[in-house]
């Protein structure tokens, strides 16, 4: 690992209240950046004061999407402390993701520690009220001035951080999903499995259509044979099925989650069932006629989980556990948001 060299702000901002503020916009005191060519690999790793970066139009970043990113947070135990969630998860889908872009890749390891070092400066920033955090976010974008289609010789990783408040105000409700038919967020083959800028543009068009119609989130359905649910909005989806705890099998189009994962592991650790595999809208939906599916819910960083009280596909509309939230939804998310706020004891070692 490098020495990560420390320049701290003369000019510290105002904090926000994290019980008001917005996700996404209240950006702390410094950034962390590093730089990386063919010839040196990564060099220059630092923490600096937050501010504009300056850029060749002709950077990669601007024509082709040679972006790739992470998200996740640091939170405020009782006792004080700062922890993140699993963050080595996010820097090994990272790297996946920049391998899927031909960008380069970085040690684990190291960037754990830079992410360490980073929080530490920022620590006073992470709010300490239950439900609010530090969102973290890192990036990594190609640099090079050159409108050739080719690989990339130059690349900027960064990270930059926000104070989020609780994203549930007056607690868990469920939501009704839009099951969108025509816009594809992405196809086997494709980006779906990493997370890079462009697979978010092309999801926007129809998270507008659908919050226009009062949806919050809509199901993505697998590109190719417009048959099988893959996510919702920016979130994995899972089900309580039968009793199990049922999920879309990652084919290639489906991000891989890191509260997915968990959620998997905690429920094998409860001795629940838990199934991977295919899911057609039409069976989903007449699970939800038949009471076969019992629950169902969104899970990722941002909120955790969030319920789904129904779905609707064109005219026809089915509700989830009479539009209430489910007993494994709710115990899901005491579990894991305690043990991220450090409520609860961290038996797997999740937390750093
Ligand atoms: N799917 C998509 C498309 C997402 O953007 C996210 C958020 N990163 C997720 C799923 C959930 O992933 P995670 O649990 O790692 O936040």
């Amino acid at each position: 690992m490098m020495e990560v060299k420390v320049t701290k702000t003369t000019n510290p901002k105002v904090k926000p209240d994290p019980a008001t503020v917005p996700f996404g916009v209240a950006f702390t005191d410094h950034m962390f950046m590093m730089e990386y060519d063919s010839e040196n690999g990564w060099q220059n790793p630092r923490i600096v004061p937050f501010g504009d970066i300056s850029l060749n139009p002709g950077a990669l970043v601007f024509h082709y999407g040679a972006e790739v990113f992470e998200g996740l947070k640091a939170y405020r135990t009782p006792s004080g402390e700062v922890q993140m969630f699993r963050p080595a998860e996010n820097f090994k889908r990272m790297n996946n993701s920049a391998e899927r872009l031909c960008l380069p890749q970085f040690d684990v390891e190291d960037a754990v520690e830079y992410l360490r070092k980073f929080v530490e400066v920022e620590k006073d920033w992470v709010p300490d009220q239950y439900g609010t955090s530090l969102y973290l976010r890192p990036f990594l974008f190609g640099t090079d001035a050159d409108l050739a289609l080719h690989g990339i010789s130059h690349a900027t990783f960064m990270v930059i951080a926000c104070v989020v408040g609780s994203y549930y105000k007056s607690g868990l409700a469920p939501v009704d999903m839009l099951i969108e038919m025509d816009d594809v967020r992405a196809v086997r083959g494709g980006t779906g499995y990493a997370k890079c800028g462009g697979n978010y543009a092309a999801a926007t068009r129809a998270g507008e259509k659908a919050a226009k119609k009062g949806y919050s989130q809509v199901v993505w359905v697998d590109g190719v044979e417009r048959k099988y649910v893959e996510e919702g909005g920016g979130m994995n989806l899972m089900f309580v099925w039968d009793g199990k705890l049922v999920t879309p099998e990652l084919n290639g189009s489906i991000l891989p989650g890191v509260t997915r994962k968990s959620i998997l592991e905690l429920a094998r650790s409860w001795g629940m069932e838990t199934v991977e595999r295919k899911i057609t809208v039409d069976e989903l939906m007449e699970g939800c006629k038949n009471g076969t599916v019992q629950e169902a819910f969104m899970c990722g960083t941002a909120a955790v989980v969030t319920p789904i009280g129904g779905f609707v596909r064109g005219e026809e509309k089915v509700v989830v556990n009479h539009n209430k939230i489910g007993e494994m939804t709710q115990k899901v998310y005491d579990e894991l948001t305690g043990v991220q706020w450090g409520l609860k004891e961290d038996k797997f070692g999740w937390t750093v």
